[in-house]
């Protein structure tokens, strides 16, 4: 076997590591007791099938009571009820075992891969990986609302647009324009109604928040809703030109600096660079996804938070891989 194929198989392995370590991180959300420590989901080794909590009240008092469709079925000795390996996990109630949902969490995780590419990776049709899917961004907006990300240190604040989408909604002829086609443009020019505005805030080095607002320019108002829970006080937030975040010194008691046009790129600490680079890449997905519907904005936000902020397996697992090509 030649070296090359070596760091081929080799990579195909950590592939699959991946993949799990992903339907680990989201099996772990999706789990009854939805405090999760985020940070090393992957170093955690998996729990024996014969020690399988109870996922009803967390006892590890529990004992095996045969099968039910393939899986171990338990029953907990302290509430009694029985459950099976999937009970409490994503995977619960579904008709696909765990090497389908691995494909799936791991191309949504990824970010880069179409439906219909990972409905045929896995085997199933274009619906079947959009439920999937979807049931991912679930999980993964739920524990956004339940963690209030908060920004702090010094950060960059500042909204990006996306175009109203309407995809997978039947043409409406009352509607008051036609459907956009895949890569149209807007028809009025300028930040308008049809274009939704996602807040953003990134914390050098730190946390990123992303929140569909509203349509067109955000108020006042909006933006103090939209930031309000998410900056510690004692922030020192770098923002454009728009007036409106100001009155984010007063709710938060955070410092809101406006920095200049010729200074948004530089090098210096002056700079929105970070919450740039975020914009790219959401826009970036959005082109690959093709567009994303309005109603799904804020599931994707908490992918883009969750992909952004690294705290992932993938990550570290990305970067082992990496680290081969150079072997
Ligand atoms: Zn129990």
């Amino acid at each position: 076997m030649t070296n090359y194929e070596k760091i081929c198989l080799k990579s195909k392995e950590l592939d699959v590591k991946k993949q799990r370590a992903v339907l680990k991180f989201i099996n772990e959300l999706s789990k009854n007791d939805t405090d999760t420590d985020l940070s090393e989901p992957s170093e955690r080794s998996p729990e024996p099938e014969h020690l399988k909590p109870c996922p009803h009240c967390h006892t590890d008092n529990v004992k095996k009571a045969g099968f039910e469709r393939g899986k171990q079925r338990f029953q907990c000795k302290v509430c009694g009820k029985h459950y099976v390996t999937t009970t409490g996990t994503i995977m619960e109630n579904s008709h696909y075992g765990a090497k389908v949902w691995e494909t799936v969490a791991a191309d949504t995780l990824e970010e880069n891969v179409s439906l219909d590419k990972t409905a045929e990776k896995a085997g199933i049709s274009h619906n079947t990986a959009f439920n999937m899917r979807h049931k991912i961004l679930l999980v993964l907006e739920a524990k956004k609302k339940k963690e209030t990300t908060k920004i702090s240190g010094i950060s960059e604040l500042d909204e990006t647009y996306v175009l109203e989408c309407e995809k997978g909604k039947k043409f409406d002829e009352n509607a008051p324009r036609e459907p956009r086609k895949h890569g149209a443009v807007a028809s009025k020019r300028g930040i308008s109604d049809e274009q939704i505005c996602i807040m953003t805030g990134v914390q050098r080095g730190g946390a990123v928040y992303a929140e569909t607002v509203n349509r067109a320019h955000p108020s006042n108002e909006e933006i103090k809703l939209a930031f309000k829970e998410h900056i510690a006080p004692g922030t020192i937030a770098f923002t454009d030109g728009l007036k409106g975040y100001k009155c984010l010194e007063t709710a938060v008691d955070c410092v809101i600096e406006s920095v200049p046009n010729d200074k948004q790129k530089t090098t210096g600490t002056v700079n929105l660079n970070n919450v740039n680079g975020f914009h790219s890449h959401i826009k970036d997905k959005y082109k690959h996804y093709r567009g994303v519907a309005t109603k799904y904005l804020n599931r994707y936000n908490a992918l883009f938070q969750t992909v952004e902020i690294g705290s992932f397996a993938i990550t570290n697992l990305s970067v082992q891989n990496s680290g081969l090509l150079i072997v």
